[in-house]
């Protein structure tokens, strides 16, 4: 049993601050309006864009539209058994104007298409299930400081917002997992390395352990191929007492 509203929940698994039930009712009606006079502005001057070829989408973002009509012949939606395989979803094949896109975003700073590309995290039949947290697999702090941003962070973050909207009552919670040690690029080593490679790389920081007791989380991240990025981090939370946890990508890249 959760002691917090949504907005207080979120706060606690994000920042362990420990709001009090009358912060949570007074603080939650105003940050909800103020977010939706925000989303409103965005939406006005930067209107939502097909993620294939960029024109602008007549339709309004809540329509779930993240491409053109002309776009959607070149979506590489997965065959069922490639969905979900082994504990882990995926909503698109790692093709097409998805691919793109996600190569954008990761690789070219790219951050205003990670909404877009959220909206089909969103649609996900993942979300059926009765999910607690969502939490994005974690960049080791080398790679942060690189990038300057974590990819899978921001589509997770997105994606939150989506099922909020339509009425999930989820947290976003970027700091239950962290990275133990560097790996190297899972694209640059052979499929059958890629599982020892990140193996143990994960870990949940102590502080944060007793937010994991009897959780059921979600882990996000932006491709997968083998899944042994999101094996590895569903592993680490299971052992750090979660209820039960899947693992959702964006795209699969298929053998
Ligand atoms: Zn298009």
């Amino acid at each position: 049993m959760f002691l917090f509203c949504e907005a207080g929940f979120t706060q606690q698994l994000q920042h362990s601050w420990v709001p009090t039930d009358t912060s949570c009712m007074l603080l939650q009606r105003p940050r909800r309006w103020i977010r939706e006079q925000l989303d409103s502005l965005v939406e006005f001057w930067w209107p939502p864009t097909c993620l294939g070829c960029g024109c602008v989408l007549a339709a309004h973002p809540a329509d779930d539209v993240f491409v053109c009509t002309g776009c959607r012949f070149d979506l590489s939606p997965l065959p069922p058994e490639f969905e979900f395989e082994s504990g882990i979803w995926a909503t698109q094949g790692y093709d097409g104007p998805v691919a793109r896109a996600a190569r954008g975003l990761k690789f070219h700073g790219r951050t205003e298409l990670a909404g877009s590309l959220a909206l089909l995290l969103a649609q996900s039949r993942v979300w059926d299930g009765n999910w607690t947290a969502v939490v994005p697999v974690p960049l080791h702090r080398v790679r942060l400081l690189r990038r300057g941003y974590n990819q899978a962070e921001l589509l997770a973050r997105w994606a939150v917002r989506q099922l909020r909207k339509r009425g999930h009552n989820i947290a976003l919670a970027p700091r239950l997992l962290r990275r133990t040690r560097a790996t190297l690029p899972q694209t640059e080593i052979a499929a059958r390395d890629r599982f020892s490679n990140v193996n143990g790389a994960f870990d949940v920081p102590k502080r944060h352990a007793h937010l994991v007791q009897n959780a059921r989380i979600v882990v996000v991240d932006d491709v997968t191929t083998t899944g042994a990025t999101l094996q590895a981090c569903r592993q680490a939370l299971e052992q750090a007492g979660a209820a039960a946890t899947c693992g959702l990508a964006l795209a699969r890249a298929l053998p």
